[in-house]
C-alpha cells in the first residue's frame, strides 16, 4: 500500500451541464483506482459556482460529453480568468480525459448543426463542424490504436503491449485536427470526422476523444496512466501504481472486439 497522505483532486467539468452517456463513469474510475492503491481523492466540481483557484487547485481534470445547448451555457460560463486557468492547466501538463464535446470546447470552436459558432478556448488545434440537423450522427462502438507518440509509448511500457482503446461515439461534430498529434487511427468506428482515420487528439497530458463508454472503466490501463502522470507531476517523485486485478474488464473488452470482429494482434489480445 503506497502512503495514505499522498492525495489526488479530479476536477469534474460541469458535471450536470456536461456528462452525456455514463460519462461520470470516468470519475468514478479514477476515484477508485487511486483509493484501492491508499491515496485520498477529492473530486470537485468544476461549475458556475467554481473560481480560477479552483481550476488551479487540481490535479486531473475530467470532461464528459454535452448536447449543443448544454455547451453553448457552459462556454458563456468558461471566460476570462477560468478560461485562462483552464489554459495554463493543460499548458502545464495536468493531465486530463476530454470527451466529446469537451474537446469540442478546447479546439478553436465548434458549429452547432442549428445556431451560432460557439468559441472555444483554442487550446486544441482543431475545429469541429456539425453539418446539420439533417446528417447522420456518428453512432456505435468505436476501437482505436492509441498512435499519440508519448503516450502510445508510456501505455505500452505500463501494459506490455501495443495500446487499442475501446469506447462507443455519438456525434454530430466532425472535428478536423490544425497541428495536434491525433489520439489514435480508428480500427473500428467513425473517429473525428470518418474520413481521415484519425480519432482524438493528445496535447501535453491532455486526452481529447469521442470514445464515451465510458472510456476508462474499459480501458482501465488510462486511468492509470492519468493517476500515475497527476501524481508525479504533483510530488516530482517517480510513482509506480500497483497492478490491480482487472480480469472483468480484460474479458469485457475481448466480449466487444469479438463481436466486432476486430482481431488484433496476438500480442496485444489480452490487454
Ligand atoms: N454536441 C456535440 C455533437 O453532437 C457533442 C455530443 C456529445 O458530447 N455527446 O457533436
Amino acid at each position: 500500500m503506497n502512503s495514505p497522505q499522498l492525495e489526488i483532486t479530479i476536477g469534474w467539468l460541469y458535471p450536470t451541464l456536461m456528462s452525456t452517456y455514463g460519462d461520470r463513469g470516468n470519475v468514478i474510475t479514477i476515484e477508485r483506482r487511486a483509493q484501492w492503491r491508499g491515496y485520498n481523492v477529492q473530486v470537485l466540481p468544476l461549475d458556475q459556482n467554481s473560481t480560477a483557484e479552483d481550476i488551479k487547485s487540481v490535479d486531473v481534470i475530467v470532461g464528459g460529453g454535452a448536447q449543443d445547448r448544454q455547451q453553448e451555457i457552459v462556454m458563456r460560463d468558461l471566460q476570462g480568468a477560468k478560461a485562462d486557468a483552464m489554459r495554463e492547466k493543460i499548458e502545464n501538463g495536468t493531465p486530463g480525459v476530454f470527451t466529446c464535446g469537451s474537446p469540442q470546447l478546447l479546439g478553436h470552436y465548434y458549429e452547432p448543426g442549428l445556431g451560432q459558432r460557439i468559441d472555444g478556448l483554442g487550446i486544441l488545434d482543431l475545429v469541429s463542424v456539425h453539418p446539420g440537423e439533417n446528417t447522420k450522427r456518428c453512432i456505435g462502438n468505436l476501437v482505436i490504436e492509441v498512435t499519440a507518440s508519448r503516450l502510445a509509448q508510456d501505455l505500452k511500457e505500463m501494459t506490455g503491449t501495443t495500446p487499442y482503446l475501446v469506447g462507443f461515439e455519438n456525434h454530430g461534430g466532425r472535428t478536423k485536427l490544425g497541428k495536434v498529434e491525433a489520439l489514435g487511427r480508428v480500427v473500428y468506428g467513425l473517429g473525428n470526422n470518418g474520413e481521415d482515420g484519425t480519432e482524438g487528439a493528445f496535447y501535453q497530458n491532455a486526452i481529447a476523444t469521442y470514445s464515451h463508454g465510458p472510456l476508462l472503466p474499459k480501458n482501465p490501463f488510462v486511468a492509470d496512466w492519468l493517476i500515475q502522470t497527476a501524481l508525479r507531476l504533483k510530488y516530482q517523485q517517480p510513482i509506480t501504481l500497483e497492478a490491480l486485478d482487472d480480469k472483468l474488464a480484460i474479458q469485457a473488452r475481448e466480449a466487444m472486439l469479438k463481436r466486432l470482429k476486430v482481431n488484433l494482434p496476438a500480442t496485444t489480445a489480452k490487454v
